[in-house]
């Protein structure tokens, strides 16, 4: 058949030969000419198709399929133009398939379909291209070569031969057709290429398309790049490392995990460990050798170690036991206390004599703060030649405080025992354990029992500490323990302990050790001459009556400290200095007056009567108010006053409105009044008996209205038929009564004993007025009291 001349003109071709053809059509491939392909055949009309065309001249058209999703195909599934191509080595295979080379030849353009059964077959003619401008396609080729050169190098899949080939196409619609096929474009972008004709216009839109594939594989490239930078990175480092080790060994320098291996080892080995502990040590080198230098496990293993070869384990210092030294240093260091003295000194003796292998007993110094404690503790040490150590248990509520964290929490450390025996560094330290009056338990564990070990000589060769795991022995640590009341220590603890009570100085022996101690060691803390400036006595009784108010000095030498600073800094500034510190120049350096002394009453009062009481400063003198108003007889106690005291107030009023007649009281006017007893300071919560005799005196004095002598003071329990029973914390009692100017001390006859232990010149300065009954209370107590009619 051949066509009209308008027919071939309308597919825009010369008069050219008509072919019968057979088609491979292609789901996925466009083929373009001068392209060759290696294209695999499943479909059974195809596969004919090619036996058809190989027994012929094996020329076959290869045409893309618009509509791939449908495996029946029609006649309207094919584009309208394909390339007629030649097939070269058919290769059957097993699965039935075959594989095929073709080499396209030229664009043709399909007029009719002959058949579809049992292959398909069309009428196809061949397409011309335009001859194009040479000029214009030389420049439009030579940018499309510059774009693609970049392309080639760009992408990592395309051979390099392909640019060469693309630089030698002399022909515009070729080159369009060479690059196009290289690029990753799906069958309908391929296709349209295929469909235009104009080689320029081909070349154009090929450029388009190359340049969106650049963009792609650009931005493709920039990723890779930085992937690829983070992973060189971290492979530079690790090469980097392998070779500094490399170098390390090679200079002779260990690395550094290894060096900390090599130096615990140095360590452990100098240490005499005790075998057990030597085993735990050297397991957990070899773990720690063992595993790699990043593993969180390392600094875990690294800090136990560490304590391990840290911790004393035989370091000893040789005891002094030279008692004559002993008392030496007991005196350079402290004023008075001599039963203490005595008793330290005895302690050492017993030591010598049983050439240290007796236990120690554990002694527990119990008194108010400042009375030196600690600096009896500390020469102590010094005495003997030993390190000193303390720690304060005060406020301390969980157990794992005493005996540490199980090394299976995070950050956990020994607990502060070992902490502080590390911080000692010997075996035998002098260890202070501060306040054990105020250790605390609630649900993290009750730290006692802990400390009952520490403290138990049967049980401390061998303690156990949760994060150390290997017992530790502390039974050549000298343990002294401080409180300020023995009361609340828990019974098992005082069980434990041998107690020595400080209850505190004299104005005299303050005065004494503010003289001898106190001065000259601010002074040189400060910096200054002894000669340069002088405290005289009259001075310092000054500050102790009228600046502090203690049982012991702390504040006393913390008044002197602030005296010295002040001067010191006139010194720096080139200032005059005083050579006498005076009463006058006092005040200008520590501000007013802060206490009155003799706050006893400034005068007799009727309702008003003067107690001691025992408090963890030592003791206090303490005021108790009385006032009687219209009411029903009810009772009003105020100031945080406890139970015990509340009804020590109840057996006052009890005994008051029993001796009604014979204490001069209107039985009456008991009914129709309210009693109000009030303890300043009202803030202080305050309890015990002790106050029981001065509530019934306030009592009787505002109910009598005869006054109370305003110097006197007095303590003891009362009864209800008017008895006075015998109370605790006599000598503090009578120390702060002497503090605050009184002269009469009222006591329970029972305690009469108690006043030897006060000092002589306590004693000197009170009458003690030892009583039995109320009544005599009262006979001293207040002013007018007409003998009362013995009941
Ligand atoms: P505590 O431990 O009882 O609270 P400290 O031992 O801290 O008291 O004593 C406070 C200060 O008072 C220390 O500087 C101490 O040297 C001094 N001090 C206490 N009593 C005496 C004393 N008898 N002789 C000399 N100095 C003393």
């Amino acid at each position: 058949m051949t066509l009209s001349k308008e027919a071939l003109n309308q597919v825009g071709e010369t008069e050219q030969e008509i072919l019968e053809i057979p088609v491979l059509p292609r789901r996925d491939t466009v083929l373009f000419p001068r392209m060759g392909a290696q294209l695999i055949v499943m479909r059974e009309s195809s596969l004919q198709a090619i036996d058809e065309t190989m027994s012929q001249d094996r020329s076959i058209l290869v045409v893309a399929r618009k509509n791939v999703r449908e495996m029946e195909m029609t006649s309207q599934d094919l584009y309208p133009i394909g390339t007629q191509a030649s097939v070269s080595r058919v290769l059957k295979l097993p699965d039935g398939t075959s594989s095929l080379w073709v080499q396209g030849e030229r664009r043709m353009r399909i007029l009719e379909v002959v058949q579809m059964e049992p292959f398909i077959k069309v009428r196809a003619v061949p397409l011309q291209e335009s001859k194009p401008s040479l000029e214009t396609a030389e420049l439009h080729m030579r940018a499309i070569l510059a774009l693609f050169e970049k392309f080639v190098h760009l992408s990592p899949n395309l051979p390099e031969g392909i640019y060469t080939a693309a630089s030698n196409a002399d022909d515009p619609g070729w080159l369009a057709d060479l690059i196009v096929s290289s690029l990753e474009l799906d069958v309908p972008t391929r296709q349209e290429v295929l469909e235009l004709l104009d080689p320029v216009g081909r070349l154009q839109r090929v450029s388009i398309l190359l340049a969106k594939e650049l963009d792609v594989l650009e931005v493709q490239n920039k990723i890779h790049a930085q992937v690829q930078n983070e992973v060189d990175k971290s492979h530079k480092e690790f090469y980097l490392r392998e070779q500094l080790r490399a170098i390390q060994k090679e200079l002779g320098e260990t690395d550094p995990l290894l060096r900390d291996v090599n130096e615990l080892r140095e360590k452990m080995e100098k240490q005499a460990m005790p075998e057990e502990v030597k085993k735990r040590a050297e397991e957990e080198l070899a773990r720690l050798s063992s595993i790699p230098p990043a593993s969180p496990e390392t600094s875990v293993i690294r800090t136990y170690l560490d304590w391990l070869v840290n911790l004393p384990w035989s370091q000893e210092t040789v005891d002094n036991l030279d008692i004559k030294a002993a008392a030496k240093v007991q005196e350079a260091n402290h004023y008075g206390l001599p039963k203490v003295k005595e008793r330290i000194l005895e302690y050492i003796a017993v030591r010598k004599l049983s050439h240290n292998r007796l236990r120690s007993p554990i002694l527990c110094f119990v008194g108010p703060p400042g009375v030196g404690k600690t600096s009896l503790g500390k020469s102590i040490a010094q005495a003997m030649g030993r390190k000193f150590v303390r720690i304060s248990l005060g406020g301390i509520r969980d157990e794992a405080e005493i005996r540490g964290h199980r090394r299976t929490y995070v950050g956990a450390l020994p607990g502060r025992i070992l902490q502080t025996m590390r911080t000692a560094g010997t075996i035998n330290p002098v260890f202070m354990l501060d306040e054990v009056d105020k250790v605390g338990t609630d649900f993290r564990g009750d730290p006692s029992s802990a400390l009952l070990e520490v403290l138990d000589p049967e049980q401390n060769h061998s303690f156990s500490d949760h994060y150390l795991e290997v017992p530790y022995n502390l039974s050549k640590v000298l343990f002294i323990a401080t409180a300020n009341i023995l009361d609340t220590v828990i019974p098992a603890l005082r069980d434990r302990m041998e107690v020595i009570e400080l209850p505190g100085y004299t104005e005299e022996e303050k005065l004494q050790i503010a003289l001898r101690f106190l001065v000259p060691k601010q002074l040189q803390e400060h910096g200054l001459d002894a000669g340069q400036i002088k405290f005289t006595p009259g001075t310092l009784r000054h500050m102790i009556r009228e600046y502090t108010r203690e049982a012991g000095v702390r504040n006393l030498e913390r008044e002197i400290g602030t005296i010295c600073r002040k001067v010191a800094k006139l010194a720096a500034e080139g200032e005059a200095i005083p050579r006498y510190i005076n009463t006058s120049s006092v005040e200008k350096y520590l501000g007013p007056e802060k206490y009155f002394w003799g706050s006893a009453e400034e005068r007799d009062e009727v309702g008003v009567a003067t107690g001691v009481a025992r408090t963890e400063m030592g003791g206090d003198v303490m005021g108790v108010e009385v006032t009687i108003m219209e009411g029903k007889g009810k009772l009003i106690l105020t100031g945080q006053l406890g139970d015990v005291m509340k009804e020590s107030a109840q057996a006052a009023l009890s005994y008051a409105r029993s001796h009604a007649h014979s204490l001069h009281i209107n039985g009456d006017s008991l009914e129709k009044s309210d009693v109000h007893i009030h303890v300043p300071a009202g803030a202080v919560p305050k309890d015990g008996p002790s106050a029981g005799i001065t509530m019934a005196t306030a009592l009787i004095s505002a109910l009598s209205h005869q006054p109370v002598r305003r110097d006197v003071a007095m303590t003891g329990e009362i009864t209800l038929r008017g008895r006075v029973l015998p109370v605790g914390g006599v000598k503090e009692k009578v120390l702060a009564a002497h503090r605050a100017g009184i002269k009469t001390f009222i006591l329970p006859k029972k305690n009469e004993k108690d006043i030897l232990d006060v000092p002589a010149k306590v004693r000197k300065d009170i009458r003690f007025v030892p009583v039995d009954v109320m009544e005599k209370v009262l006979a001293v107590g207040l002013i007018n009291h007409s003998g009362l009619a013995k009941s």
